[in-house]
């Protein structure tokens, strides 16, 4: 479970979030969607405090922690709630595809290292990697390097996993099969929050949309209304873009 209140977050001057709520049940998906440089990417980071909010709660499975009297233990225990997949992948470079999706599994999970070494090679079949598991990330294309980055962030078993356009460096013909294990992993009732520009996906696999303009909700829904039938002028502005 996912809940945030009026969570607020400035560079110096520049108010990036303004005061953002919003709840997510166990198993649903949120999708964040807007123009460029509305904070999507900066709502992600602050649920995790990689960027620390101003002000704001925010609760994530059975830690809650208030930006105005945050302790360090309860920030580590939120992070340890959640797994973040980037956009550029952030693997490790001189590590294996299997070595990659070890790390996490031995340094944060603390299995050991036969346990560990079983669930990777289980994770890099759910990936449909198993054929590639000595090949560094240079020897992989962009589509099998984020399968891996998603691959890192489902091995934490989180109770939510926070998806940075997952599919934006990727060329055109590598972005089915990164959708497709997202897919896969909603028909698994993993909770995620994804922020994306790519419509047709948002649509199809949103519980819940947020269209985020400067900091701000414009409109909220469910994606049948909210793409079909935005009650805002804004929303309908925004989404003909894409049409
Ligand atoms: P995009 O769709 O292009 O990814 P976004 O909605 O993810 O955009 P953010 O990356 O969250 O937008 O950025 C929101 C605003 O915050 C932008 O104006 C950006 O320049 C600013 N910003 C983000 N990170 C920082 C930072 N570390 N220091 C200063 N300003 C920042
Ligand atoms: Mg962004």
């Amino acid at each position: 479970m996912v809940d945030v209140k009026e969570l607020k977050k400035s560079f110096g001057k520049l108010q990036v979030l303004n005061g953002i709520s919003f709840h997510l049940d166990p198993g649903k998906i949120l999708v964040l969607i807007g123009p460029s440089g509305t904070g999507k990417s900066t709502l992600l980071r602050c649920l995790n405090y990689l960027e620390r909010p101003s002000n704001g709660i925010i609760t994530i499975g059975n830690v809650t922690v208030n930006a105005r009297a945050a302790k360090k233990k309860e920030i580590y225990h939120l992070r340890s709630n959640t797994s973040m997949v980037f956009q550029n992948y952030h693997l490790f470079k001189n590590k294996t595809a299997l070595e990659n999706i070890l790390e996490p599994l031995l340094s944060v999970k603390k299995l050991s290292p036969s346990f560990a070494n079983a669930e990777a090679l289980r994770i890099l079949d759910e990936i449909g990697l198993s054929e590639k598991k000595d090949s560094y990330p240079s020897q992989l294309s962009g589509g099998q390097q984020q399968r891996i980055g998603i691959g890192r962030a489902i091995a934490v078993n989180p109770k939510v996993m926070l998806i940075d356009e997952p599919t934006s460096s990727l060329d055109p013909e590598l972005v089915g099969e990164v959708l497709h294990l997202l897919y896969k992993l909603a028909a698994k009732h993993t909770t995620m929050i994804i922020a994306t520009h790519e419509m047709e996906f948002a649509r199809q696999i949103a519980d819940h949309v947020l269209f985020m303009e400067h900091g701000q909700i414009v409109e909220e829904g469910d994606p049948m209304t909210l793409f079909t039938a935005p009650k805002k002028e804004r929303t309908r502005q925004f989404l003909q873009k894409f049409s």
